[in-house]
């Protein structure tokens, strides 16, 4: 009877904790690319979890490429049809998927290509990055982390970087294995790419396309460096970045950072010594920790405004206490002519009003955050939540009243809400 109840106990225990944490999808990726075209094509297979089975998938893809066929084992027709995405505020196309019946965990493979987006290449460049926005994403989904495996195609002459090293390279064959958010699969190709090793701890490695190393990356290593290393002490003490990739592809666009400890700086004259690309450094590396938040709603200040804050963090840290208080006033002036952070409608405003009130209100009020607590109890707050990969406001006011008080999590509501 005993060994009866203990299999029982063992069964239900497994059961339940497959309920808790739920598997995340499995994404497979076949990309060719063709630089000197500037065109690629992509084989994304997608394997779903959902809740309840469903007959039916909906997928999101840029317009600019051209659909194939949707096949799966299950797959009964397909369409694709111009959809606005009030978020990405684009018209983009919407697959629609039917299976033969309800599926537990829906298969799909979906073949497309075609032309990069201008600004994601050169003449032997192909960048197929986060913002390039080059794979389907499940709506509003694009930031949930998948387990993938990426395997690239490139001419002979080409070499292919990503995020991290390849786990298998053969002629013209690049394969990577990992866990991301959807939409930051990345695969950057070049003939050629500099590399440059900070070696120590952490470990900064950067990938430069088609161009030799010059002063100012040495600049960046050292400064990414320094600035992980004083990351890993405050806000990452609980899971700190052992090693660090930067691609410069030198499309000269923008930056971003990636949750898979790596940023892309498209910049070919990027200077960390200059308060503004040191800002930028410091908020895109924090998106390590900062990229958990639901990015779709007025969740998102959890990720803008804690990057945003991280940064003037480590300006303030740096010494230059005279600029923390001027980058801090910017925002200020910047906070006062938007409403509350809670309840903001992300798909309802122009973008100016979407920074003031994701990235700059939020970032005044982690400051008067951290003149209520104090520094050493607010970064261990920021830690705490860090590794806590929180998604929602309400999760963090709840680890706010469990690391402070009831009375600060109600100072923190009130002051998100107005
Ligand atoms: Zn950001």
């Amino acid at each position: 009877m005993r060994l009866i109840l203990l299999l029982l106990a063992l069964v239900l225990g497994f059961g339940t904790a497959g309920w808790a944490k739920p598997a995340r999808n499995q994404v497979t990726v076949d990309l060719t690319i063709q630089p000197a075209t500037h065109s690629f094509s992509c084989r994304y297979t997608l394997t779903t979890t959902a809740p309840a089975a469903v007959s039916q998938l909906g997928l999101n893809l840029n317009r600019q490429f051209r659909l194939a066929t949707i096949t799966g084992p299950q797959v009964t027709r397909f369409t694709a049809a111009p959809w606005y995405d009030s978020f990405q505020k684009d018209t983009l196309q919407r697959l629609s998927v039917a299976f033969s019946g309800p599926q537990r965990r829906p298969r799909l493979t979906v073949e497309y290509g075609g032309q990069l987006p201008e600004r994601f290449y050169t003449d032997s460049l192909a960048e197929l990055t986060a913002f390039a926005n080059w794979l389907p994403n499940l709506p509003d989904r694009e930031y949930e982390l998948v387990d993938y495996q990426l395997t690239v195609h490139v001419p002979v002459g080409f070499r292919v970087v990503s995020t991290h090293e390849p786990r298998r390279v053969r002629p013209g064959e690049y394969y990577f294995t990992g866990t991301a958010p959807n939409i930051e699969l990345t695969a950057v190709a070049a003939r050629s790419f500099t590399t440059l090793v900070a070696a120590g701890s952490p470990q900064i490695v950067i990938h430069k396309a088609n161009r030799p190393a010059t002063h100012l990356d040495t600049v960046l290593l050292s400064q990414a460096q320094a600035m992980i290393r004083w990351q890993n002490q405050t806000i990452g003490r609980q899971e700190p970045i052992r090693q660090f990739t930067f691609l410069l592809p030198g499309t000269n666009r923008n930056a971003s950072g990636l949750l898979d400890n790596a940023a892309v700086i498209t910049y070919s004259d990027f200077d960390p010594r200059r308060t503004g690309e040191l800002l930028i450094l410091a908020h895109e590396i924090s998106h390590k920790w900062w990229g958990y938040g639901t990015w779709n709603d007025y969740n998102n200040w959890l990720n803008e405004g804690m990057a945003t804050y991280s940064s003037l963090l480590y300006l303030r840290t740096t010494g230059d206490t005279a600029r923390f208080r001027q980058e801090l006033a910017k925002r200020r002036t910047s906070a006062a002519s938007v409403g509350a952070v809670i309840g903001f409608d992300v798909r309802r405003n122009d973008y100016p009003t979407f920074r003031k009130a994701m990235y700059d209100k939020p970032t005044v009020i982690l400051y008067e955050l951290e003149q209520r607590l104090g520094t050493e109890v607010f970064l261990q707050l920021l830690a705490t939540a860090a590794a806590a990969h929180l998604a929602t406001t309400e999760e963090f006011l709840t680890l706010v009243e469990r690391q402070t008080s009831r009375a600060t999590r109600d100072w923190l509501a009130g002051k998100l809400s107005t």
